[in-house]
């Protein structure tokens, strides 16, 4: 009886024994399991914390966006806040004040005002469309037949930025600026670039037209920030293209919303003419198709009170023009550019620039690596054609 009772001990034990290896077993196998569910844990807590901490942020007042101009003292920043104005803030303890740069947008506090974020750059719109270019490479060598208009605005701009003494001595007062008037692709803009290439200025353009239709409701503040961009990279020239969008002579008759908010704009950059000096190294450059549309208040004297006529080139000049843009084309030998100018007649800086490259474009098509005679007289064809489609608008223009 007894030796049948260890032999059911015995068993049980093994039994038992066998379990608790099985047990112990399966436990090791999960042990990975759990430590991994652990970590897990420890992750999302800490997604939990991150969300609670934006969750109290996002109950937070949100700051203002403003615009750093300078610093007033080691703790102080100048800012602008868009239409509100400008403010003297305290900056936050934890702002390194080295990195803070003219022009930075930073987040102020809702109730203090105090500096607390340096934002990124990127995101300001206002980059967009002032395209600053620091010395764009246009030159005078680029530009044919305008030596009268060039050495005008010479005067204007390139004489007061360089030798502001002569005007000093003499007494008399430095033009602030210039307004070019012409025909669409009759140099303009390559002239305004080739100015602030010759004087070393700071670029700065900004389209009449982009001011009115991309930003709407914001366009005083624009004209606003472009003369502060312009005094801060000084010396620097402002080209305003297509002034005529938000300088047509007020009619009086605000007909809606878009009226009067062009007016606001208009108004501001009278305001802005007025109140720079013309000694503060920032010169304006104006350009238009429609000199007659022109509100007559904004070339008044001591605003921009010269023009500048931009006319379709002479034969002489259109050759002078086809000779540039034919510069680096691979000709054949005896082509004879004055041909081409003398049957080009009445066409732009523009039309002559197309002329070569639709010539080009035919040597192209037919796989020759030398633009013949021909090419330019199938380009002209080609480029008069598309030009008696705009010939209602000339008219216009004459
Ligand atoms: P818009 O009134 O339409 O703005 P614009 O008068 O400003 O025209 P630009 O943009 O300066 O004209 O000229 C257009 C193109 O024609 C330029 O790429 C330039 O190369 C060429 N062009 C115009 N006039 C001349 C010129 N006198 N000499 C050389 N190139 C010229």
């Amino acid at each position: 009886m007894a030796a049948e009772d260890k032999g059911v001990a015995d068993g049980i034990k093994s039994f038992l024994r066998q379990q608790i290896a099985s047990v112990i077993h399966q436990g090791t196998e999960k042990l990975p399991r759990i430590s991994r569910l652990y970590a897990e844990a420890r992750m999302l807590n800490n997604q939990v914390k991150f969300l609670k901490q934006e969750l109290r942020l996002l109950e937070q007042r949100p700051s203002y966006v403003g615009v750093f101009i300078r610093l007033i003292e080691r703790n102080k920043a100048l800012v602008l806040v868009r239409q509100r104005g400008k403010y003297a803030v305290n900056i936050d303890r934890n702002i390194d004040v080295t990195m803070l740069e003219p022009l930075m947008r930073v987040a102020l506090r809702p109730e203090t005002y105090a500096l607390h974020v340096i934002l990124p750059r990127k995101v300001d719109p206002l980059v967009n469309v002032l395209k600053v270019e620091n010395v764009p490479d246009s030159t005078y060598e680029m530009i044919g037949g305008l030596d009268k208009q060039i050495q005008e605005i010479k005067e204007v701009i390139e004489l007061p930025l360089k030798h502001p003494e002569l005007f000093e001595r003499l007494g008399i007062a430095e033009p602030k600026g210039v307004l070019l008037y012409g025909p669409p692709g009759t140099g303009k803009t390559v002239v305004a670039r080739a100015v602030a290439h010759h004087t070393d200025c700071t670029f700065i353009r900004l389209s009449g037209s982009e001011l009115v239709q991309k930003y709407i409701g914001q366009g005083a503040m624009m004209v606003r920030a472009v003369f502060l961009m312009a005094r801060l990279h000084a010396p620097s020239i402002i080209f305003m293209d297509e002034i005529d969008s938000i300088g047509s002579a007020r009619t009086g008759s605000g007909s809606g919303k878009g009226d009067s908010e062009v007016q606001r704009t208009m108004l501001e950059l009278l305001n802005q003419l007025d109140g720079f000096e013309a000694t503060s190294r920032v010169k304006v450059l104006m350009a238009t198709n429609r000199v007659d549309m022109l509100d007559p208040a904004l070339l008044r004297p001591g605003r921009i009170d010269r023009k500048v006529k931009f006319p379709h080139p002479n034969e002489q000049s259109r050759l002078e023009i086809l000779n540039i843009h034919a510069r680096k084309m691979n000709l054949m030998r005896g082509i004879d550019l004055k041909k081409v100018a003398e049957k080009i007649k009445g066409a732009s800086g523009a039309e002559l620039k197309s002329v070569c490259t639709e010539a080009g474009m035919f040597a192209l098509r037919e796989r020759r690596i030398h633009v013949t005679q021909e090419d330019f007289e199938m380009a002209v064809a080609k480029v008069m054609k598309t030009e008696t489609k705009n010939m209602s608008l000339r008219k216009l223009w004459n």
